[in-house]
């Protein structure tokens, strides 16, 4: 159950967030007042009664109204509540769990599936997941071969319906993935083998940039979406090095400006990047050095502060991960970036599912269901469920549900010759965390707009814990940070949700 949340924004402004309605409004403070009142039980039209015989009221901390304001805003008062503003809202339903059927139509629609086609790397990042600042499996700097794919590939097709439609990704991870080219070169040219009509391809890497020079000519061939992991100038990519602890940057960097002369539009089109923030860069030092350089803005990630070993997680926190910046700084940065930032995605993101003033379509406006929630159950959590949108395949031949998890949560395995999934083993897995989950889920006011996975929680042990939980005083002051900094520069809040929303 979720209540009406009063707050007041930096400036003193006051607000109604109703979340029956779903909306936000302006509110007077006599509204909130009276709200109190009726709370703790004061009957109102005698409370009138009574300042209308005096003429006036002083209420400390809010100020001094004649008795006709105060009858003005009792209207006003019983409107809302008429109105169901001021009601709590019951939560959405997140007793919905998955099915076996659910997952065995996942992997036969699923929309990418990712290869880590090497642990091996030719680099030895500070941060890497394999250094001593985690906890992880064991590496082995395997290398897939085609044949340990082949039958897995081959079944994935066969699930799926043939059409001009049918379209899969196959995306190459690591390690460095271009150290074991062979592998990537038989899956391309495997996939190629089967006629467009029935299904095509959408490839794409991940990589260190140190290989690209001597096979983009195959990456631009094959059309392939390239990610390439960069920190920033010499200084923001120090944590990258070499086996020798050398810097990488220059080659990288070489790298890149061979690939912008001889292949521009491919640079243009289909290269991103992918950077690591911590304290040796910053988003504004980040944003700087890529719009100056490649007039690209990457795709920013704080260091994985996940699966930690606890015997370096102090150095960690001392060496690794970004220092707060002052609010100067950050007030320039998010100016820079505009809806690149995270604070204004954020921004936008709020403004989407709390102001009530922002409709998907025309049929939204009209639509009597505001505020109403329905009967339908949800799955809790933003997570995606197994094999719904990708799935992860390790070189050691387990399946995990994305690249981002931990190999603990495996889903399957997959060999030479078998490839092994269990629709309702994994439905029953998901319920397990789903149910762990939701008894923090019920109570938190992100609920129906959560946009955490299940994965990052813990819902592997017995006590499972969401860090983005949030109750009724945190969503106030979330509430209340996100309105003062729109109102503190309101012309900038205005332009960038607008472009916020068109560019989706
Ligand atoms: S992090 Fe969680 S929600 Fe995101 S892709 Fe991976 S499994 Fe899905
Ligand atoms: S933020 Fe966490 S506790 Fe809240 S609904 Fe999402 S997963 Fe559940």
């Amino acid at each position: 159950m979720k209540n009406a949340v009063f707050f007041t924004s930096g400036k003193g402004n006051q607000y109604l967030y109703s979340p029956y309605r779903n909306q936000l409004r302006l509110c007077h403070p006599l509204i909130i007042h009276l709200f109190s009142l009726e709370q703790k039980g004061t009957k109102l039209s005698r409370w009138l009664s009574a300042i209308r015989k005096s003429g006036s009221v002083t209420i400390q901390d809010v100020g001094t109204f004649s008795s006709s304001e105060v009858a003005y805003q009792l209207d006003k008062y019983r409107f809302l509540k008429r109105n169901g503003f001021l009601k709590p809202s019951r939560n959405i339903n997140i007793e919905g769990r998955l099915k076996g059927s659910d997952v065995k139509k996942n992997i036969s629609t699923v929309r990418q599936v990712i290869f880590e086609v090497t642990e091996d790397c030719n680099l030895n990042c500070t941060y890497c997941t394999y250094s001593k600042f985690y906890i992880n499996k064991e590496r082995h700097d395997s290398y897939l071969s085609f044949e340990n794919v082949r039958h897995t590939l081959t079944e994935l097709i066969s699930r799926r319906t043939p059409s001009p439609s049918n379209n899969l990704i196959i995306s190459f991870y690591g390690g460095e993935p271009l150290k074991n080219f062979k592998f990537i070169k038989s899956v391309v040219e495997f996939t190629n083998s089967y006629p467009r009509d029935q299904i095509s391809f959408t490839y794409s890497l991940s990589s260190n940039g140190l290989l690209l020079k001597k096979y983009i000519g195959f990456l631009v061939e094959h059309n392939f979406d390239l990610s390439v992991s960069l920190d920033g100038d010499e200084v923001a990519n120090s944590f990258r090095v070499l086996k020798n602890n050398k810097p990488s940057f220059d080659i990288t960097t070489k790298n890149l400006d061979y690939v912008r002369t001889h292949y521009p539009e491919y640079f243009e089109k289909s290269i991103s990047f992918l950077t690591v923030l911590h304290n040796r860069n910053s988003f504004k030092s980040v944003h700087e050095f890529f719009q100056e350089r490649y007039s690209k803005v990457p795709q920013m990630a704080d260091v994985n502060p996940i699966n930690l070993n606890p015997l370096h997680e102090k150095e960690f926190h001392e060496k690794l991960q970004s220092k707060p910046i002052s609010p100067q700084e950050e007030k320039e940065t998010i100016k820079q970036m505009e809806n690149v930032h995270p604070k204004v995605r954020e921004m936008s993101r709020l403004t989407e599912y709390y102001s009530g003033f922002v409709f998907k379509n025309y049929l939204e406006v009209i639509s009597s269901k505001r505020g109403k929630v329905s009967s339908k159950k949800f799955i809790p959590t933003a997570t995606c469920t197994p094999f719904s949108i990708r799935a992860y395949f390790s070189a050691d031949g387990t399946i995990l549900p994305c690249e981002h998890i931990s190999p603990f949560h495996g889903i399957g395995t997959y060999s030479d010759n078998q490839l092994v999934l269990d629709p309702t083993g994994m439905a029953k897995l998901y319920n397990t965390y789903y149910d762990k989950i939701s008894r923090f889920c019920s109570k938190c006011y992100f609920i129906d707009n959560c946009q955490e996975c299940l994965f990052n929680a813990g819902v592997e042990t017995d006590h499972p814990s969401c860090s983005f939980y949030i109750r009724e005083s945190g969503f106030r002051k979330y509430l209340m940070n996100h309105y003062s900094n729109i109102e503190n520069d309101y012309p900038f809040y205005r332009k960038t949700t607008q472009t916020a929303f068109y560019e989706g």
